[in-house]
C-alpha cells in the first residue's frame, strides 16, 4: 500500500527527547525551545519566534494580539482549514470570506478590496500548498486601510515570495504575525505543534504574556522584573520540551528534507504536466512564488473524474485524498453567511486531489502512481 502520508523521522528524535528527560527541564520554555526559536529567527529573518502546540493556537494567540472583538470583521479564504477562521470566530469576529483565484487555490486579491468596511480588523491570507499569495495587493491594501495581516503559514515553512521591487522575503516573515504548523502532515514535524511569528516589534512583549497563561514569566526569568504575576489574558500556548526536542531534530535536517520533497514534487510534474489534457491540470507555480513541496495536487475537470481518480488509485493500493470543503458552507457556517457565491472555492472543493508525498515515497511509486492516473 502507498499512504497519503508517512511522517518522516530524522532519527535522532528519541535521542534529544532522552536528553530532555534527562536535564530535569521538561516543561516549556526550555533549551530545545530556544534552540528551534533561534534557528527559525536567524534563517528566515522572523523578529520574534514562540513555539505552541499548534498553529491552531498560535492564530488564536494572533487573534488576541489583534485584539479582535465583537463584530469586526476578519477577512479569510473560504477555501482554507477549518482553524484558520475558528480563532477569530472564538474571538466573536465576523467572518467575511473570500474567493480564492483562476491560477491557485490562493485568495483572489482583486476582488479583495470589496469586502473591506470601516468595520475590518485584519486579512488573514493561506499561503496553500505553500505557494505564496499575492503579497505585494495584500501589504498594500492592510497599509492603505489600516489593516492587521496575519499569515497563515501553516504549510509555508521554507518557502519564499519576491516583491515587485525585487526584495524576497520568507512566508511568514511579512504579515504583522503569522502562524505555522509542524502537524505530522506537513514538512517539519513535531506530532502536534506550531508557532507564531511576530514581525511587528508592537506586539514581542504581549505575546510573551499570552503565551505563558497572562503572567509575566519571561520577564521575570530574563531577571528584568523580581516577581511575575497575573497582567493580562492569554492560556498555556507553549509546547513541552519533549515536543521541541522532536522539532530540533527535524530542524537539523530541514534541507536534506526538503531536497528530497523538491525532488519528488519534480518527478510528479515533469510526468503529470504532458498529460494534462487527461482531465485534469497540474500548478504552475507563480514566477514571484517559490515552491517548498508542501503538496503535490491536480485539478481534475469535474467532481466526476476527481472521484473516478481517487477510486482508481483506493483500488490499486494508493490512497489520495481530497480537503477543503468551502467553510461558507460549511454546516457551523452556512447560516451566517451572507456574502456572494464564491465560484472558485467551490471550484476547488470538488475537483482538488492531493496525491501522496512524504520523505521516503519512492520514484517507482510515483510512476505507479501516475500510470494509475493517466492509465
Ligand atoms: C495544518 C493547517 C492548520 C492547522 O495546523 P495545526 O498545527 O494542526 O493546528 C491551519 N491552517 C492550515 C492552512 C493548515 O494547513
Amino acid at each position: 500500500m502507498i499512504p497519503f502520508n508517512k511522517p518522516y523521522l530524522s532519527g535522532k528524535e528519541t535521542s534529544y527527547i532522552e536528553d530532555a528527560v534527562n536535564s530535569g527541564k521538561i516543561s516549556g520554555n526550555g533549551k530545545y525551545t530556544k534552540l528551534c526559536q533561534d534557528f527559525f529567527e536567524k534563517r528566515y529573518e522572523f523578529k520574534k519566534c514562540l513555539l505552541t502546540t499548534s498553529c491552531t493556537d498560535a492564530l488564536e494567540m494572533c487573534a488576541i494580539l489583534a485584539n479582535i472583538e465583537i463584530d469586526d470583521e476578519v477577512i479569510i479564504p473560504s477555501y482554507t482549514f477549518v482553524s484558520t477562521a475558528l480563532a477569530f470566530v472564538r474571538q466573536g469576529a465576523k467572518i467575511i470570506f473570500a474567493d480564492s483565484n483562476s491560477e491557485n487555490p490562493n485568495i483572489d486579491t482583486s476582488k479583495l478590496e470589496a469586502l473591506i468596511t470601516p468595520k475590518t480588523k485584519a486579512i488573514v491570507p493561506v499561503h496553500y500548498a505553500g505557494i505564496a499569495c499575492d503579497m505585494d495587493n495584500i501589504m498594500d491594501l492592510a497599509k492603505k486601510y489600516n489593516l492587521l495581516v496575519i499569515e497563515d503559514a501553516a504549510q509555508a515553512i521554507d518557502s519564499y515570495y519576491t516583491f515587485k521591487d525585487g526584495t524576497q522575503k520568507a512566508l511568514g516573515s511579512i504579515g504583522h504575525m503569522s502562524a505555522f504548523s509542524f502537524h505530522e502532515t506537513k514538512n517539519i514535524i513535531a506530532g502536534e505543534g506550531g508557532m507564531l511569528v511576530i514581525n511587528d516589534e508592537q506586539f514581542i512583549k504581549r505575546a510573551e504574556i499570552i503565551w505563558e497563561k497572562g503572567t509575566n514569566r519571561a520577564e521575570f526569568f530574563r531577571g528584568e522584573i523580581n516577581k511575575y504575576g497575573w497582567v493580562d489574558t492569554g492560556s498555556s500556548f507553549l509546547p513541552s520540551e519533549i515536543i521541541s526536542a522532536f522539532l530540533w531534530a527535524q530542524l537539523e535536517q530541514l534541507d536534506q528534507i526538503q531536497n528530497r520533497r523538491k525532488e519528488l514534487w519534480n518527478l510528479y510534474y515533469k510526468l503529470l504536466k504532458p498529460q494534462e489534457n487527461k482531465g485534469f491540470k497540474t500548478i504552475t507555480i507563480p514566477s514571484n512564488a517559490s515552491n517548498n513541496a508542501h503538496m503535490f495536487f491536480l485539478v481534475f475537470d469535474s467532481l466526476e473524474k476527481r472521484t473516478a481518480c481517487i477510486n482508481i488509485l483506493k483500488n490499486n493500493d494508493v490512497l489520495a485524498v481530497f480537503h477543503y470543503l468551502s467553510l461558507h458552507k460549511s454546516e457551523y457556517y452556512k447560516d451566517k453567511y451572507q456574502g456572494e457565491e464564491l465560484v472558485w472555492s467551490d471550484y476547488y472543493t470538488d475537483r482538488l486531489v492531493r496525491l501522496p508525498l512524504f520523505y521516503e515515497l519512492t520514484e517507482k511509486e510515483i510512476e505507479k502512481i501516475v500510470s494509475l492516473i493517466t492509465a
